[in-house]
């Protein structure tokens, strides 16, 4: 089938559509008309269309009844680019159906965003990317998110009929940006035919044959369905983070032995280390710094060496240990940062492996995690050889803390 292209030039109608009873939504009035943070949850939908220049027009359809409600929430709005609202149907379909032939009757040709004024959290740069998606593809662009939830299909028992493989699922958000005359054309040809039951307008066109493209969503873009969701969208958010940056240092002496452990991997070596535990100088000295970022105390207030169940312990565990504090602390790592001084061994061969390492236990990319190696220029314990040493950074993010009391 050839491409069938849009006109990038032509002008650009929003369609919003808000003549749902909103009746799962548990409130008197229908959701789009109930306040969230102050504001009518259609007010915030339009803003986004207001704030883009692009947009040169925007319908909205309403509900039987719902005039003066409508009345209020555009109130003051005052931008000449909203035209008057017209009545909607029984059904979704429906509504986008009368909302587009009022365009046609006010002689629109174009490309119309069709949205849900039940989505509140559009934002101005999804709007663009619908108007850009729709200029750069053919008659039909939508947003889409990738699925998290593994997602089943049932039989008409309500078993398990299948499991449709996740990377090729997406679920579907609005704006859906379309050509304006294949879509009413489309409309039109299910209304005549007694085609319903259509739940976004995308998948009218998929049933007539256009060919529907796609461009990311937004996760903010919900959807306000249950009463639930304008509760979760009225909390406050987690407090914001701030950045904490700590170091750690370590030393081992060489003992007898023909390996060393460096960053959780084991490094053939003339000698060993003496160490209560597998002396992991890397290990320690990343650790200390994660605890030092928390200002939780030092590895040996955690692991203390008089402690027996210590003796030869494999290092990552203490490394895990302070990763999982900073997690239950609602931080994040951001960059670990290390830096091994001694003379031997060669730690170059070795150097993708121990960043590997340090990256899995601490659950992050490879890019968050640098390796570097020094000598010390023959000089100092390191330079004579009578062991090695480890400087860590630890770069994290941390809940911001409550303000300190006040001296009196
Ligand atoms: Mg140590």
């Amino acid at each position: 089938m050839p491409a069938e292209r849009v006109d990038t030039a032509a002008p650009v109608a929003a369609l919003v559509v808000a003549a749902g009873r909103g009746l799962r939504a548990g409130f008197e009035a229908p959701k789009q008309y109930r306040l969230l943070g102050g504001s009518p949850v259609l007010r915030q939908a339009l803003a986004p269309f207001l704030a883009t220049p692009e947009v040169g027009r925007i319908a909205v359809v309403i509900g039987a009844g719902d005039e003066a409600r409508y009345a209020d929430a555009v109130a003051g709005l005052g931008d000449a680019r909203i035209v008057p609202p017209t009545m909607g149907g029984e059904t979704r379909q429906d509504s986008v159906r009368l909302g587009l032939e009022a365009l046609a009757a006010q002689g629109f040709r174009g490309t119309v965003l069709v949205h849900d004024a039940a989505r509140p959290f559009l934002t101005e740069q999804l709007v663009r990317s619908a108007v850009t998606a729709i200029g750069d593809a053919t008659v039909a662009a939508i947003p889409v998110l990738p699925v998290t939830d593994t997602i089943k299909r049932l039989d008409d028992t309500g078993r398990i009929a299948e499991t449709p493989p996740r990377d090729r699922l997406v679920s579907v958000q609005t704006p859906q940006a379309f050509a304006f005359e294949p879509l009413l054309a489309t409309h039109r040809k299910a209304a005549a035919e007694g085609r319903a039951g259509f739940t976004d307008d995308a998948a009218l066109m998929e049933w007539a044959g256009h060919p529907v493209a796609t461009f990311a969503g937004e996760p903010a873009n919900m959807k306000l369905t249950h009463p639930e969701d304008f509760a979760r969208a009225e909390a406050p958010g987690p407090p914001p983070l701030v950045v904490r940056v700590s170091t750690g240092y370590d030393v081992h002496a060489f003992g007898e032995g023909d390996h060393v452990w460096l960053g959780g991997v084991r490094v053939a070596h003339d000698r060993g280390v003496l160490a209560h535990s597998d002396g992991d100088v890397a290990l320690h000295a990343l650790t200390d710094a994660l605890l030092g970022a928390l200002a939780e105390g030092d590895i040996g207030t955690h692991f203390p060496p008089s402690d027996p169940q210590w003796r030869g312990a494999a290092s990552h565990r203490f490394l895990a240990f302070a990763v999982e504090r900073v997690r239950s602390r609602g931080g994040r790592i951001d960059f670990l940062d290390l830096t091994l001084i001694c003379e031997a061994p060669k730690i170059g061969p070795h150097r993708e492996a121990i960043r590997a390492t340090i990256a899995a236990v601490a659950g992050l990319h490879l890019d968050q995690v640098a390796i570097k190696a020094t000598t010390s220029e023959r000089l100092g314990f390191t330079g004579r050889k009578e062991g090695l040493a480890a400087l860590a950074t630890a770069t994290i993010r941390l809940p911001e803390p409550p303000a300190p009391p006040r001296s009196p």
